[in-house]
């Protein structure tokens, strides 16, 4: 800061360490193994590393650098990391990096047409394009929220919508209205839950229908509570259906489940977060399969297709059933060209909106639609070749299928008299605290399961044979078998 003058970094100043930060960024991404995936440190220790008050005083650039690498490094979870292989990535590409350097260089705030023009039509362009290259109906409509819980929060809202209560004007307390029921899988997203609490529909709203032994909904199960619902004076009016649940990557029938909801008049929201985008493969097209039910669905770019959080893109068959939820058009938003564009502000909570198709658009046309088939599918066989290292291991036992990238397993040496629960927990923690590889679990049918996903843009085959080694190193190295 230059303390006379007050004003923003001088240009020569941006260059120069806007090339160090460039150069910096490109080391990190070339050397990212030489770090441990999780840091070493315990809760507050980067707290106590930071001043208690801001400073009164500008501070020179390099030292800003210097105290970024020495505090804030060492508490980084290296998402970027290849050995990153627990909850499901997100990792970031150098074309979607470069991108996010554009959004906040432009800072454009993309809540009208007449806010920023190529924010709203390349919105639309983008977000159709990403609807072909999954293979959805043309009818699908896209906009880009942050990140799928939101995402699916507006699906829930339309649903709302269509039930003609007019939730919207009367608001749910006061009224007499009938209590509203959402279903999902038992093993469906919290974000769901979290939006059907969001919206007045209460955890008492939501219910969880048991799957089977692919960890798929039961769709007979959810036709009786829909009809035992209805007897009881409840009135259903909206359905999930995951593709890739979080556990095990499950695959609800859309079809099943939709005819169903056709049947019963219900929405249908279809929430594949982060396997949807395998899509992109022609073969993994199936996934999808009866997507003509669907009301809406929603896929993250910034899990499986690599473009930096946040992007979460949201289908609806109707807008304007968003729009319906949504707009208030206040007289300072209103302008001359509203009955000729979109202003995304009218489809959503928020006004304020990222430039996000930015970083999309650059990712999708650098790597091509083939480009990202073919690393998603990169992905899909470095987990094929974890699935038969575990198979082929007697010792292991494979917990669920494997219909994308993440291997569910648990280690159960012959013999062993303890509890397998203790056991695995106890080796997914040493795994852990090795660095190389940062796992995580789920528990299925009471086992505690470990969960490995390859879904990372640096992650490669070597890197899930690596994962294996280790995995038996530490159960060698600590006699595990026991
Ligand atoms: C990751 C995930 C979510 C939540 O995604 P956010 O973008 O972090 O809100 C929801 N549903 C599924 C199936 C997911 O995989």
């Amino acid at each position: 800061m230059l303390q006379d003058k007050y004003i923003d970094m001088p240009v020569d100043e941006f260059k120069k360490y806007g090339n160090e930060l460039i150069d910096w960024a490109s080391e990190y991404l070339n050397n990212i193994e030489k770090y441990n995936v999780l840091p070493d440190i315990k809760p507050g220790e980067i707290k106590a590393h930071l001043p208690r008050h801001p400073n009164t005083t500008g501070e020179d650039f390099n030292k800003i650098i210097k105290d970024f690498e020495k505090i804030i490094i060492p508490g980084i979870t290296h998402w970027n990391h290849p050995g990153f292989m627990a909850y499901f990535n997100s990792t970031s590409s150098v074309p979607g990096i470069l991108g996010e350097l554009l959004i906040a260089t432009l800072n454009v705030n993309g809540m009208l047409w007449k806010s920023s023009p190529s924010a709203s039509e390349l919105e639309e362009v983008t977000t159709g394009w990403l609807r072909e290259m999954l293979g959805l109906p043309k009818y699908m409509w896209g906009i880009i929220y942050d990140t799928a819980s939101i995402s699916s929060l507006h699906a829930i809202a339309c649903a709302r919508e269509k039930t003609g209560l007019d939730i919207r004007q009367k608001g749910l307390s006061g009224n007499n209205f009938p209590k509203l029921r959402l279903y999902c899988s038992e093993h469906a997203h919290s974000s769901i839950e979290k939006g059907a609490l969001t919206l007045g529909i209460g955890r008492e709203g939501v219910k969880k229908i048991r799957t089977d032994k692919e960890f798929r909904i039961i769709p007979e199960l959810l036709n009786e509570e829909i009809l035992k619902d209805k007897k009881d004076g409840v009135l259903p009016f909206c359905v999930v259906a995951t593709v890739g649940t979080t556990s095990t990557t499950s695959i609800d029938s859309i079809r099943s489940l939709g005819e169903i909801c056709k049947k019963e008049n219900l929405w249908l929201h279809v929430d594949s977060a982060h396997a949807g985008t395998a899509a992109i493969i022609p073969e993994m097209r199936y996934i999808f399969d009866g997507i003509e039910y669907a009301d809406s669905l929603v896929v993250n770019p910034h899990k499986w297709m690599f473009v930096p959080v946040d992007c979460s893109v949201l289908y609806v068959k109707e807008p304007e059933i968003l729009k319906r939820a949504f707009s208030l058009e206040p007289e300072y938003l209103k302008t001359d060209v509203d009955s000729e564009v979109i202003n995304y502000n009218d489809y959503g909570v928020q006004l304020g909106r990222r430039f996000r198709s930015l970083k999309l658009w650059f990712v999708i046309k650098y790597f091509g639609v083939d480009g990202l088939a073919g690393i998603i599918k990169k992905n899909i066989d470095s987990a094929k070749k974890f699935k038969q290292l575990v198979q082929d291991d007697p010792e292991f036992e494979l917990m669920a299928p494997v219909p994308f990238s993440t291997i569910c397993f648990r280690y159960q040496p012959s013999g062993y008299s303890g509890s397998l629960n203790e056991l695995n927990s106890n080796l997914m923690d040493l795994i852990n605290k090795s660095g190389r590889i940062f796992l995580s679990h789920t528990k299925l049918n009471g086992s505690f399961v470990i969960r490995l996903v390859v879904s990372g843009i640096r992650t490669e085959e070597n890197h899930v044979i690596e994962a294996w080694n280790i995995i038996k190193e530490v159960i060698r190295a600590n006699a595990l078998n026991k």
